[in-house]
C-alpha cells in the first residue's frame, strides 16, 4: 500500500532489504523502532507578551555504530513520526558512508517565521536546557530545516554555559569561527552533484547535454542547481515552495539566486514562464532533483515523470510504490541515504575536527567528501549488484545494515 507516512516507508525499505540481504530477524526487530526517544514541552513566555507552550523530540534511533547524532528540525507541522524517519535515515547514512556513528534527530514544533529573533535564541536554549545533551561521545545535535549556523552556535554557547567548559564537538552546523567546518553549508549540495555526476556517467549521460529540473531552491537545491548550470546542464525547471518556473532553453541559475535574495521566491523570474509546484515532475527533462520535502514522488504523479535519473536530495521524495513503479520503468534513482550524505559526512569531519583541534582548509574537506560519497555510491551499487537488484536503495540499505547486524553482533546484542 502507498503511504505517504515517511516513517512508514522507510520501514518498508528495512524490511524489503532486510529480507533480500538475509539480515538476521533479530537486528530488524531491534530497528523496528528507536532505541530512545525523548518527547518534551518546553514553556515560553515570548517577546509581545503572549504564553505559548512548544512540543520537542529528540529520537535516538541505534547507537550500534557509535554516539547519536545530528539533526534539530523546527517546522509548523512537525511529528514524532517525521522526526523516526529522519533519526532512521540518519543512521543508515552514517553506516553507508562508513562514518562510525548512530542516527538520531530532534525538532520542535514551531513556526520560526513567526518568532522574533530573542524568541528563537530562547527556545534554542531552552531546547538544550531541557534537552540536557551529553556531548561528544553520547549524542551531538546539528541543524535542519528551520535551524542553521546562528541556532547551532546558540545551542553551542547554551551547552557550554551549562557545563562550564568549552567542547566544540559537543554541537554539529556551528559557524566555523566556533569550530565548526570550512564547506559545511554547501556540503549537501555539492555530494549530491557528485553522485549525481558519477551516476549519469554510469548511464553515459553527457551531462553538458542534458536538462535537469530541480524542486526546492534552498541550502541543498540551490547549490545542485548552480553546480549542474555550471556543468554546462541546462536547468529548465526550478521550484520553491510558493511555485515553479520554467524556460526549456534553460535558466540562468546565477540571476535566479540574486532574484531569490531580493524576492525570497523563484517565481516571476523573468525569461521563465510559471508552472505549479506539481508541474516540475512532468518537466521534459533527463535529470530530476527533489530537493525539498518529504513523499512528493507518489503513485498520483510518477507517470508523468520523464527524467531517467532521480538523485534524491530530499529525505524520503518517494514513496514506496512509486519507488517500484519508477525502478520497473528502469528509471535510475540515487537514494537519499547516499545522495545527500555530504551534509552529515561534513558534521563528521567537523567533530573530527574539533576533538583533534585541528583545523582543514576547504580543499581538504571537499576532497575528503568527494571520496567517501563516491565510496558509499560504489558500495550501494555493488551491493545491489551481488544481490542482483535493480534498487540503489535497497543496495544502500543491505549494505548498512550488513554493518549493523556485525556490529550488533559483536556486541552481544543479538
Ligand atoms: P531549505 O529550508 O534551505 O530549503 C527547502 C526548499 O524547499 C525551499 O526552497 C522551500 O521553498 C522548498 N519547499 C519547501 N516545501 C516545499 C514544498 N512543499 N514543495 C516545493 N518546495 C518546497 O532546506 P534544505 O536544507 O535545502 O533541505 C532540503 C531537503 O534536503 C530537506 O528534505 C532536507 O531534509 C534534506 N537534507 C538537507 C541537508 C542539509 O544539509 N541542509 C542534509 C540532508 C538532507
Amino acid at each position: 500500500m502507498d503511504t505517504d507516512n515517511v516513517f512508514q516507508v522507510a520501514l518498508n525499505t528495512l524490511n524489503q532489504a532486510g529480507k533480500i540481504g538475509h539480515i538476521d530477524s533479530r537486528v530488524l526487530e531491534v530497528l523496528q523502532a528507536p532505541k530512545r526517544i525523548n518527547e518534551f514541552r518546553i514553556p515560553l513566555k515570548l517577546e509581545d507578551g503572549s504564553f505559548q507552550v512548544f512540543q520537542a523530540f529528540r529520537v535516538h534511533y541505534s547507537d550500534a555504530l557509535g554516539p547519536c547524532r545530528n539533526g534539530t528540525r523546527i517546522r509548523p507541522n512537525l511529528t514524532l513520526d517525521e522526526i523516526k524517519a529522519l533519526a532512521i535515515f540518519m543512521t543508515i547514512k552514517h553506516c553507508a558512508a562508513d562514518i562510525p556513528a548512530g542516527g538520531a534527530k530532534g525538532g520542535i514544533k514551531a513556526d520560526p517565521s513567526k518568532l522574533s529573533r530573542n524568541d528563537m535564541e530562547r527556545l534554542i536554549r531552552a531546547f538544550v536546557r531541557n534537552l540536557q545533551p551529553r556531548g561528544p561521545w553520547v549524542d551531538v545535535p546539528g541543524a535542519d530545516i528551520g535551524t542553521g549556523e546562528q541556532a547551532m552556535a546558540w545551542m553551542l554557547d547554551e551547552y557550554e554555559q551549562i557545563h562550564g567548559y568549552h567542547c566544540p564537538p559537543a554541537i554539529n552546523d556551528k559557524p566555523p569561527i566556533l569550530g565548526g567546518s570550512l564547506g559545511g553549508e554547501a556540503a549537501t549540495g555539492r555530494g549530491v552533484f557528485t553522485v549525481l555526476t558519477a551516476a549519469a556517467a554510469e548511464k553515459k549521460m553527457d551531462l553538458a547535454k542534458c536538462r535537469a529540473a530541480v524542486q526546492g531552491f534552498g541550502q541543498v537545491g540551490s547549490v545542485v542547481a548552480t553546480m549542474l548550470h555550471e556543468a554546462g546542464c541546462k536547468v529548465v525547471a526550478v521550484s520553491d515552495v510558493f511555485g515553479g518556473v520554467y524556460a526549456p532553453s534553460g535558466i540562468d541559475i546565477n540571476g535566479l539566486s540574486e532574484h531569490v535574495a531580493e524576492t525570497g521566491k523563484v517565481v516571476d523570474f523573468p525569461g521563465t514562464e510559471a508552472i505549479s509546484n506539481e508541474e516540475i515532475f512532468a518537466a521534459d527533462c533527463e535529470i530530476l532533483v527533489p530537493a525539498a520535502v518529504q513523499s512528493v514522488i507518489h503513485r498520483g504523479n510518477e507517470k508523468q515523470i520523464k527524467a531517467s535519473l532521480i538523485v534524491e536530495a530530499a529525505n524520503g521524495p518517494v514513496t514506496t510504490e512509486a519507488d517500484e513503479a519508477l525502478t520497473k520503468r528502469s528509471i535510475t534513482i540515487v537514494p537519499d541515504v547516499v545522495a545527500n550524505s555530504g551534509g552529515a559526512t561534513v558534521c563528521h569531519f567537523e567533530r573530527t575536527q574539533g576533538l583533534s583541534d585541528e583545523y582543514w582548509d576547504l580543499n581538504t574537506v571537499n576532497r575528503k567528501l568527494e571520496q567517501r560519497i563516491l565510496k558509499a555510491y560504489k558500495d550501494a551499487s555493488e551491493t545491489a549488484g551481488e544481490f542482483n537488484i535493480p534498487s540503489l536503495r535497497i543496495g544502500a540499505w543491505i549494505h548498512a545494515l550488513q554493518k549493523l547486524e556485525r556490529a550488533m553482533q559483536l556486541r552481544g546484542w543479538v
